[in-house]
């Protein structure tokens, strides 16, 4: 698979790297899913009451299940899933449960519609970037590393001629015995300093990497161990390696991650500065031609086999806040050939297509779809309904989140919290669970207690139904 225009270079003629909402607020936004760790299905695709950190929403689960197997087989190419329900009805759960079962490595991306609108910077390149944060790339590199035991590590200093006292070290002679015999090597003064660092000496047993130069202790040889009776424990006692040895290394990088290494070239960083040096020139902003150039380099990669594409998840939430021209973006990228699975969250029944209303007196007309998106788009959509939770669910989610977060909740305050839980949504009782515990603290307590939950609840902050109506 390689990587396509969509992915890259848009055509759309925009030129200005964005950096949207920082990676702070997108960590910010999954950890709060932290208990999620997959769909929690069992073998025959049929929801486990409560696995993975998931608890209830059965036939949403079991639905996001074939989509992850019509994914595993490579037929949800031109598709996306649509999740549409009630706010804190467990759409992002789902879109990160997805994420989980495609494997550790795979980029999750979640935005919100609304962040595509900005002054600075087009729509569509907002879209771009975080199709682009969705997509990932595995690279296997070969090093190239020394490996052997050290007989002689001697720095060679020399007097420094510009401050005319005091010495520096020129280079170090380093010999490392080896089954195949003894290699000696010539390093760069900034070798010793890695080596220094890894606190190395005679008798250790390293490796050194060829074209990087980073040393690493793996061991110490038996012989020097036994001889001056070290720490044997702190040592593992390895046989000795070979002169010259080949190591995979694998880095998993997303082509947004290549962008930014580009457009701040640094240096120093294995793949980021590989990608870097063949993409040549200062640059300061993510262009369309950059995208491109990447694109190139990638796609050499790709066919030498020395990389693949790693599809994530690119989550939009309150999709029904993109415009006409977001959603022709959308359909357009999901044709590509290389394109993330696509997940949209939506909460809106009937509205308005945002950018299809008219200017002037009819203003509030435009066209009506259902949860406002157009219908050529609601045609790729598997759409998937969440609902509201019982009871019985708001109290496991709660009970498992307070473990996630170690703390220590009473069984009647966890009802208390249940009751808001029914009475607002499970988003509002689970947010309530910090400040209470930090009040429970502030009483000198490690539990949660019911009147904690109260005061946070009715003393001192509201739900949003409580407000709007103290308001009227
Ligand atoms: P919104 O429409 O407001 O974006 P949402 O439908 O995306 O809401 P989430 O953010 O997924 O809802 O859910 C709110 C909180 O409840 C999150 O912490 C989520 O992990 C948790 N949660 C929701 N559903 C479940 C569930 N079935 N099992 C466990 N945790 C859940």
């Amino acid at each position: 698979m390689k990587v396509a225009s969509t992915a890259g270079a848009s055509g759309s003629g925009s030129t200005a790297a964005p950096t949207t909402s920082s990676s702070v607020s997108r960590e910010a936004r999954v950890a709060s899913h932290s208990h999620i760790k997959g769909l929690g299905l069992a073998d025959d695709g049929t929801a486990i009451q409560s696995a993975h950190g998931f608890v209830g929403q059965k036939s949403a689960r079991e639905a996001c299940g074939l989509v992850l197997d019509l994914i595993r087989i490579k037929k949800f190419a031109g598709r996306a899933l649509l999740l549409a329900g009630g706010p804190g009805t467990g759409k992002t759960a789902l879109a990160l449960g997805i994420s989980h079962e495609l494997g550790q490595k795979v980029p999750f991306c979640p935005m919100v519609g609304s962040e595509v609108y900005s002054s600075e910077v087009k729509k569509t390149e907002v879209l771009m970037e975080n199709f682009r944060r969705a997509i990932g790339l595995r690279v296997r590199e070969t090093k190239e590393v020394y490996e052997g035991e050290i007989t002689e590590l001697t720095p060679t200093e020399t007097e420094n001629p510009l401050s005319g006292y005091g010495k520096t070290i020129s280079h170090v002679v380093i010999a490392l015995k080896t089954v195949k015999g003894t290699k000696q090597l010539r390093l760069d003064p900034s070798i010793y300093e890695s080596i220094m660092k890894e606190r190395v000496s005679v008798g250790d047993v390293i490796y050194i990497e060829a074209n990087t130069g980073a040393v690493k202790r793996v061991g110490r040889s038996d012989a020097y161990a036994t001889e001056f009776d070290l720490e044997a424990e702190e040592y593992v006692p390895l046989p000795k390696g070979e002169v010259h040895k080949r190591k995979e290394v694998v880095q998993d990088v997303t082509l947004h991650d290549l962008d930014m290494a580009n457009a701040k070239p640094q240096g120093g960083q294995d793949i980021m500065s590989v990608v870097g040096q063949l993409v040549k020139g200062r640059r300061t902003e993510i262009t369309d031609k950059l995208r491109g150039e990447i694109n190139k380099v990638v796609n050499k990669y790709i066919e030498q086999g020395i990389a693949e594409l790693v599809p994530g998840v690119l989550f939009i939430d309150e999709v029904h806040m993109l415009d006409m021209e977001c959603f022709t973006y959308l359909n357009r990228a999901l044709e590509s050939t290389i394109s993330p699975h696509v997940i949209l969250a939506t909460n809106r029944g009937q509205s308005t297509i945002r950018g299809t209303e008219y200017d002037g007196p009819a203003s509030s007309s435009g066209i009506v779809s259902p949860h406002g998106i157009p219908l050529d788009l609601l045609d790729r959509c598997m759409i998937v309904r969440t609902l509201p939770y019982q009871r019985d669910e708001i109290r496991e989610v709660l009970r498992l989140r307070a473990k996630t977060e170690g703390l220590l909740v009473k069984e009647d305050a966890l009802e208390r919290l249940t009751e808001q839980g029914v009475k607002t949504s499970l988003r509002y009782a689970l947010q309530l669970l910090t400040p209470a515990s930090i009040l429970a603290k502030l009483s000198g307590r490690d539990e949660i207690a019911v009147e904690d939950v109260e005061e946070v609840s009715t003393g001192l902050f509201m739900d949003a139904r409580q407000s709007a109506l103290l308001l009227k």
